[in-house]
């Protein structure tokens, strides 16, 4: 069986953006690979976080991994600083990586100039796709389902792979990118040109799955779109519309065909309208299993059970990494 992996950060509640791009296809996959799924909380500190706040963040995240429908039974849902063989994986991986490749990530240069305008640039946030790459390649990982904003960090991960197994020894396996059919990069609700992201200053950009309902819906008739009326999928010249047709055809069985069809003569009210029904019921639906898990006592279990099994693989790859280095004594 082929291995998949996959992280989210707890930097804040997920999106339906992530749920699109990422826990849509993670169900979808999860019968066919021998799975790993991890709360990526080292990345999250790239940024600053509070304290309490990304403790919280974190177990929420595990229960929305779960009410996305994965299967605790056969998968392996862990928190990635709960299982050290990232932290060592990372630190080999920066010694084999170069700071100009670093800079050169777009992710980097969007995030370091935010942080610039507020605490700073941490180290950390250059060196994050070299803890990608260690994240991937501890688990022997054949595919990587993301959204497309990550196509540059798997590319990085590839290479960095290559670079160690020619520069070492031959121990990884050079990952994949699998990105969803539709909704590879879902846009801002505001601001139809950027991504979507959990971790936007504006509230109105973007629909978590833990938002209120009738909220999220509200957001969805407020959303920015286009100039002329014509309900069209023109990703240039019509972003917003093309955005929130993307959402519709995502969380429903319709091809954005379909839909265009539908609502060929509606108006932009009557189409948002609708589709923040949709949302609303997602949500409703969504909501109800993820206090289910949240509440229950089986968290802590899927965690602890899947932090043992993430452990037992990534720490034998993390001794193949030392030996090809050099690092520790012979054993
Ligand atoms: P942050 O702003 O903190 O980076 P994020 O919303 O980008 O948060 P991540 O935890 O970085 O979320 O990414 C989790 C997964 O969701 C990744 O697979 C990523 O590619 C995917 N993803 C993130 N944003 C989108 C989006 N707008 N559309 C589709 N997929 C997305
Ligand atoms: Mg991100």
């Amino acid at each position: 069986m082929k291995t998949l992996f996959s992280g989210v950060q707890p930097s804040g509640i997920p999106t339906i953006g992530n749920y699109i791009g990422a826990y849509k296809q993670f169900v979808e996959l999860q019968d066919e690979y021998d799975s790993y799924f991890c709360i990526v909380d080292q990345h999250a500190i790239t940024v600053p976080q509070d304290r309490l706040k990304l403790r919280e963040n974190s177990r929420a995240l595990a229960a929305i991994y779960l009410a996305s429908g994965l299967n605790p039974d056969k998968i392996s849902l862990f928190i990635q600083s709960e299982v050290s063989a990232h932290a060592k994986a990372a630190w080999m991986l920066q010694c084999t990586s170069y700071i100009g490749e670093l800079e050169r990530m777009t992710q980097f240069k969007d995030k370091a100039r935010k942080q610039n305008q507020r605490d700073g640039i941490s180290v950390g946030l250059l060196t994050y796709p070299a803890l990608m790459a260690g994240d991937i390649l501890l688990y022997n990982a054949d595919v990587v389902p993301v959204g497309e904003d990550q196509t540059q960090h798997i590319e990085f991960t590839r290479n960095i792979a290559e670079r160690f197994n020619t520069k070492y020894n031959d121990i990884f396996t050079l990952p994949e990118i699998k990105l969803p059919a539709v909704g590879g990069r879902i846009m801002s609700l505001n601001e139809p040109v950027k991504k979507m992201s959990k971790s936007d200053d504006n509230q109105k950009s973007f629909i978590t799955l833990l938002d209120d309902p009738n909220q999220a819906a509200k957001k969805i008739r407020s959303a920015v779109t286009d100039s002329d009326t014509e309900i069209k999928f023109d990703k240039e010249n019509k972003p917003g519309i093309s955005n929130l047709l993307t959402i519709y055809s995502s969380l429903t069985d319709k091809t954005i065909g379909q839909l265009t069809e539908e609502y060929k003569d509606s108006s932009y009210g009557d189409f948002k309208k609708d589709l923040g029904e949709v949302v609303k019921e997602f949500l409703i639906d969504f909501q109800e299993r993820y206090n289910y898990y949240l509440n229950s006592e089986e968290l802590d279990e899927i965690l602890d059970a899947g932090r043992d099994k993430a452990a037992r693989k990534a720490d034998k790859m993390v001794e193949k990494m030392e030996r090809a280095m050099g690092l520790g004594r012979k054993r």
